[in-house]
């Protein structure tokens, strides 16, 4: 990439087509053209873009670049579970993980690298944030992913932002991102099928609604009461559980969603019976559907997993009391790819184990 040259995958395609009109004087059209031959096709190569002239495509080639994360690593588990380790801009590593599921295959991608969140139970909460990654940085875990799976013969059908970070502290960078994912001259994936997973940014949920962000969401609850949501999510303490499901149900009528609560079972402190009672009444009523994550012990914090007979009684309760609620048990836990396990790592201090996954794809669509 030479200074002058433009990411191509850091831009919208509204932002796409003002460059072209005022750095290249070329019309709409050419944006619209460009963006099916890049990510309809996947093809990037300017000379093979056959129906724009050769003179436009000289001066193209020289503005635009399409960087690429390089694959660093790949791991895969006994139940199908791939685990990628990119190494991005600057020599960062980010995780992304393909989940294999009965019926589909979720791919769950990284939006920093670390997170700022500080949350107990997670890996990636006890590295702080190193840095936010860009609209690129992010696409280009997607098509790394898009160009190894062919060798598997496979692809994925939805991707959850779940990965490290917290996707609503690097809102711009993720809104964008979602654009490009859900245009249909884009990666063209129905929003239903793009979600990203936020730990309670109150004032970010709103945003979606009002910059009409196309996707859907998921919100990590993890207790039924403040007191133990502070002592797990600092988060808590800026934007307690009235707020925040405050802003779920305004999120829900806005956009007509269903919204995915998750809630990590830390066996013994937000799982007793209390809360599986508190957490219907705390629900009742809102348009949403619960993923019960049991804690993944492999995060090595020091929180307990419930029992499996306890899951399922907490799934049949909710069940019960009108709430639908699924099981999200862990995948790729022999490759540490699982739930709160990602933990991160540079280029140049390199752990001797692998940096492991904060966080599986709950595929909340
Ligand atoms: N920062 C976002 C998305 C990444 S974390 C968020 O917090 O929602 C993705 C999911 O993994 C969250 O629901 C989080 O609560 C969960 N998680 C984190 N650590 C975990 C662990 N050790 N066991 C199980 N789930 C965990
Ligand atoms: Fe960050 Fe999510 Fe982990 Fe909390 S659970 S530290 S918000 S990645």
């Amino acid at each position: 990439m030479t200074q002058s040259q433009q990411d191509f995958y850091n831009c919208s395609y509204p932002e796409l087509v003002e460059i072209l009109e005022r750095d290249f004087a070329a019309s709409k059209f050419r944006a619209t053209q460009l963006f099916e031959w890049v990510y309809r096709k996947g093809v990037t190569d300017f000379s093979q873009m056959t129906n724009i002239g050769r003179d436009l495509r000289a001066r193209l080639e020289q503005g635009f670049c399409f960087p690429r994360a390089t694959v660093h690593d790949r791991q895969i588990s006994q139940d199908g579970t791939r685990k990628y380790l990119f190494e991005v801009d600057g020599g960062d590593l980010v995780e992304a993980v393909m989940i294999k599921q009965a019926s589909r295959m979720t791919l769950c991608v990284s939006s920093q690298v670390g997170c700022a969140m500080a949350c107990g139970f997670c890996r990636t909460g006890t590295m702080g944030l190193k840095r936010s990654l860009s609209t690129s940085e992010i696409l280009q875990q997607v098509n790394g992913v898009i160009e190894d799976a062919k060798s598997f013969g496979d692809s994925f059908s939805n991707i959850v932002f779940m990965g490290m970070g917290e996707p609503l502290h690097n809102f711009d960078n993720v809104a964008r991102a979602v654009r490009n994912l859900t245009n249909s001259i884009g990666y063209a994936m129905s929003p239903r099928k793009v979600t990203v997973s936020t730990s309670g940014l109150v004032p970010e949920i709103r945003r979606l609604v009002e910059e009409k962000v196309n996707v859907s969401l998921a919100v990590s609850l993890n207790a039924s009461s403040d007191e133990v949501r502070t002592q797990v999510m600092p988060v808590n303490k800026r934007w307690p559980i009235k707020e925040l499901l405050a802003a779920v149900r305004d999120f829900a009528q806005g956009t007509r969603k269903t919204v995915t609560i998750e809630y990590v079972m830390l066996g013994g402190l937000n799982d007793t019976r209390d809360d599986m009672k508190r957490l219907v009444r705390l629900l009742h009523g809102l348009p949403v559907k619960v993923n019960l994550i049991p804690y993944n012990d492999n995060a090595g914090l020091g929180f307990n997993s419930p029992t499996r007979d306890w899951v399922f009684e907490w799934q049949r309760h909710l069940n019960q009391h009108g709430l639908q609620a699924f099981i999200r048990w862990s995948k790729g836990a022999d490759i540490a790819a699982a739930c709160g396990q990602l933990a991160t790592a540079s280029k140049r201090q390199r752990p001797s184990r692998l940096p492991v996954l904060a966080g599986e794809a709950q595929a909340a669509a």
